[in-house]
């Protein structure tokens, strides 16, 4: 720690403390174990770090705001590298649409930054306001918006890497199209902290939409949930996010619900931006679509501003809703292809019954990812052995029905194992080959990412 401290200053050097042990999967007793707990306050300090402790042999876990939930920055000892202090906005480009952001910046402050300049950075993980646009590049995360606007990956301009063993280097930045190298941008994001520590980023952003609108609709079922989906997909409309919730997901958070859904039934949320006329028009084209379909009770519209915020607001807040019923819960991402998605609804509630656990759904419809999930009582040691069996279903149900195990959260140290029965053999070991030429000491947070 003393040697460190000469890196960082005496005051960015501490003992690590319960919070910094644990990530947003914390619930499922996941807790590791560090020596120190090392801030860099400039990338350059990051490099030193990273060179001292790959000089050292020390491990090094990335820790952005620790809202993951796949348990990737939980660390296995050695250092947890934290990238709070490197919160600037280095600049903002409003004519030429692109930023460059330490680092540490929340994915929320990103957003407000770009909408102050009259642009849009569209990317909506559901923990905004704490998690850092480094974690969400370290993930790839995703969020409601990804239907229209794709994931993390396709904001990454360029980013700013310390790569082992301590060197600070650029990939790419402010230039729109380099197809000069193999894509190292792409590579790292996504990479959970195991191939470089991102300290910052070029983000591209575009013209903030003038209006938005968006519809709710209660369906009697999975299968007529699917079909109004289809019917949405194919009127003609891009809606920018596309969500589903089945009645358990609706009944935990039963206060504020833009409607009613019965025993068995779904509800997705629809939302369309654009310019004024076009949102009018799209609005009324899906609302068209979805009415009168078979199985949909009813579509409640909500196109003022304010009942849309409070619409995503109660949304956002589904996770926390359906811990609370019972304390804990066990929640996977699966994502499908989107034909799939009602067989997926079905199954994750018929895995729970075997299992003896209540289960629910909920997540990004339009992109076949759903939130699969166990309630239990994490204290509950029979519930969560059952909880894991049943999450290896799950897993089973996704290869079965041409999905992935993970399709936004990432593998970290949760779903270890879980790749090398959804890859060919050569793929898991270009896969290890990749993490053997970055890290070959393989001190990038160890055991994460792991086939
Ligand atoms: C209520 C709630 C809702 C959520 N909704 C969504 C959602 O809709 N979509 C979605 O995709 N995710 C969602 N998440 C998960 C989480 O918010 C994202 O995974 C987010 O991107 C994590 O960011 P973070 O800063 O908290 O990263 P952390 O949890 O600190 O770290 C996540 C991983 O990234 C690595 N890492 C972090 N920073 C860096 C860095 N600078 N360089 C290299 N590696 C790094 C860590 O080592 C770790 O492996 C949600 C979480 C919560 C709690």
């Amino acid at each position: 720690m003393r040697e460190l401290e000469t890196i960082v200053g005496f005051e960015h050097v501490r003992v690590p403390g319960a919070a910094d042990l644990a990530d947003a999967t914390e619930w499922s007793g996941l807790r590791g174990r560090a020596d120190a707990v090392v801030l860099p306050g400039s990338p350059e300090e990051v490099a030193a770090v990273v060179a001292w402790c790959y000089a050292q042999d020390v491990p090094i876990t990335a820790r952005g705001a620790g809202t993951g939930w796949a348990g990737g920055a939980v660390p296995d000892g050695g250092v947890v590298l934290g990238l709070e202090r490197l919160h600037r906005v280095r600049r903002i480009d409003p004519a030429w649409w692109r930023m460059e952001v330490d680092a540490g910046v929340t994915t929320a402050n990103v957003a407000r930054r770009a909408r102050e300049a009259g642009l849009y950075y569209p990317v909506d993980p559901g923990a905004a306001e704490s998690s850092h646009i480094g974690g969400n590049l370290a993930t790839n995360a995703g969020g409601p918006h990804a239907l229209k606007y794709g994931v993390t990956r396709a904001w990454a301009l360029g980013l700013e890497v310390v790569l082992a063993p301590g060197e600070l280097v650029t990939l790419g930045g402010p230039v729109r199209k380099d197809v000069a190298g193999y894509d190292l941008v792409s590579l790292l994001v996504g990479s959970e902290g195991t191939l470089g520590i991102i300290t910052g980023a070029w983000l591209r952003l575009v013209p903030a939409p003038e209006a938005a609108s968006s519809l709710a609709v209660a369906c009697e079922s999975s299968r007529a949930a699917a079909a109004a989906m289809e019917r949405a997909l194919t009127c003609g409309v891009v809606p920018a996010a596309l969500e589903f919730l089945d009645d358990g997901a609706v009944a935990a958070a039963a206060v504020g619900a833009p409607a009613e859904v019965p025993p068995g039934g779904v509800l997705l949320l629809a939302d369309v931006d654009g310019d004024a006329v076009q949102v009018a028009r799209d609005h009324d084209a899906l609302r068209e679509a979805l009415e009168g379909g078979d199985g949909v009770l009813a579509v409640v519209e909500h196109p003022h501003r304010a009942d849309r915020e409070a619409l995503w607001r109660w949304r956002d807040g589904i996770g926390l809703a359906v811990v609370a019923q019972h304390g804990g819960k066990l929640s996977e991402d699966l994502a499908v292809p989107t034909d799939r998605l009602a067989e997926a609804i079905e199954e994750t509630r018929a895995i729970g019954a075997r299992h003896g656990l209540q289960a629910c759904s909920w997540g990004h419809a339009g992109d076949g990812n759903l939130h699969s999930t166990f309630l239990l009582d994490a204290a509950n040691p029979i519930q969560r052995a059952r909880a894991d069996a049943a999450a290896q279903d799950l897993f089973a149900l996704a290869r079965r029905l041409g999905g992935t195990v993970s399709g936004e959260h990432g593998i970290g140290r949760l779903k270890d194992g879980q790749l090398r029965h959804q890859w060919a053999p050569a793929a898991v070991a270009a896969h290890e080959a990749i993490k053997r030429a970055l890290d070959p000491k393989g001190l990038l947070n160890p055991g994460v990412k792991r086939p």
